[in-house]
Order: C-alpha cells, then structure tokens, then sequence
C-alpha cells in the first residue's frame, strides 16, 4: 500500500478504500512497462490512490476527462452535484475540483490532467502504457469506445481495471460489464483480481 498523502474520504467520488487499494497494486503491477492512464478523473479521488503509486515508483499517471459530467451527473439524474455546476457556462466542471485535490495531495508532479473526450485522445495517442482504468461514461457508447480505443495502447503484461462492474443488472448499469466480458472472451486478457466493483485484468 502506498500511503496516501490526504484524506481520501473528503475527496467526491464513489471509489472505496477495498478497491482504491486494488487499483494501486493493479497500477503496481504494470508500472515496470509504462506509465498508467485514467479514464474518468471527476474530482481526483482515484488520481489520489493511483498517484500516490505514481510519486513511489517513479512514474507518471496521465488523468483524462472532459470534465463536463457523465449523463447520470447532469441535472435532474441520479449523480448530479449541484456544487460542480459552473452558473457562468451553464454546464458542469470538475476541473477547478481535480486540480484543488492534486495540489492539496502534492500530486502535480506526478499526475498529468488531460481534458479531453476520450476517443479524440485514444486515436492520438502513441505511447504504451503500463496500466489502464477505465472509469468513464456508463453509456455503451462510451464503454465500448474506451475499451476500443484504449486497450490497444496496453503493453503486453500491462494491466488493466474497469469500474462499475455489476454482473446483476440489479445493481448497475451494463456496459462497463459489457466490456469486463469481451475482454475475457478475446483471450488477450486474463482476471487477475476482483474487489467490489473492479476487476482487474492483464493483458498476455
Ligand atoms: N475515477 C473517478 C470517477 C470518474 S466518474 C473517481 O475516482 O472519483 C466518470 C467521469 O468520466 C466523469 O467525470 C465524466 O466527466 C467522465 N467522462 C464521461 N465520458 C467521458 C468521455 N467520453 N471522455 C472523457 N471523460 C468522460
Ligand atoms: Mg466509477
């Protein structure tokens, strides 16, 4: 375990300690062979547990999002927080909300913001990395695009984690199962852990 450096628990988000500690052997595991990337910052909770992996090995965690809210963090949905509205754009930004948490964390030398869509991003991006979390939209769209346009950039071994992982329909949506379930079923990757609702994986 990598000591973290706040208190996560002041941190918005919906992150638990059992897989925030997952995430960092998962981060751990693959920063040998290149650095990690998120996909999904929102207000820095899991770029806390993940950075702190970051600062004690060396490496570098790149943190991605558009920063504009998932659909179910807009108003009138289930995840809305009315306090990362931005009045002035009429639109949500957690941005100002990250960079708060990274800097409290004395993180910024360790996790690179991106704001960016996550595909604009996947189809430019040329460097392999280490490790992978997916926890961005819940759409199909969404999951499936990242899971498309971002595995490919994994280096073999590399590692990779997807949250919101619920098998009963039950408890969540699908498509982050969805994905969890195509990526067994190519044989690229192999489950490695499973903590709530992350599973970690790793690429052959
Ligand atoms: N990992 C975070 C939670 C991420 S919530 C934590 O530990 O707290 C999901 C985030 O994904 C939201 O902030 C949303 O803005 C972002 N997101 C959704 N779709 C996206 C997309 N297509 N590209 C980039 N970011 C996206
Ligand atoms: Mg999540």
């Amino acid at each position: 375990m990598f000591e973290l450096p706040i208190d996560v628990d002041e941190i918005k988000g919906f992150l638990d300690a059992a897989e925030g500690s997952a995430l960092q052997r998962a981060f751990r595991a693959g920063a040998a062979l290149g650095p990690g990337l998120e996909i999904g910052a929102y207000c820095g909770k899991s770029a806390v547990w993940l950075g702190a992996v970051a600062k004690g090995l060396g490496t570098t965690l790149f943190s991605v999002d558009h920063h504009r809210g998932s659909e179910e963090n807009q108003p009138g949905w289930e995840y809305h927080d009315p306090d990362l509205w931005d009045h002035s754009v009429g639109a949500m930004d957690t941005l100002p909300h990250l960079r708060r948490t990274l800097r409290q964390a004395g993180l910024e030398d360790h996790v690179i913001p991106v704001v960016a869509k996550s595909a604009a991003l996947a189809s430019l991006w040329r460097t392999p990395l280490g490790f992978l979390f997916i926890d961005g939209g819940h759409t199909m769209e969404a999951a499936l695009g990242d899971y498309r346009g971002w595995t490919p950039h994994l280096a073999p071994g590399g590692v990779l984690a997807i949250h919101d992982v619920f098998p009963d329909p039950a408890d969540g949506g699908r498509p982050p199962f969805e994905i969890y379930q195509r990526a067994l079923a190519s044989d690229l990757f192999c489950e490695v852990e499973a903590v709530k609702s992350l599973r970690v994986l790793r690429k052959q």
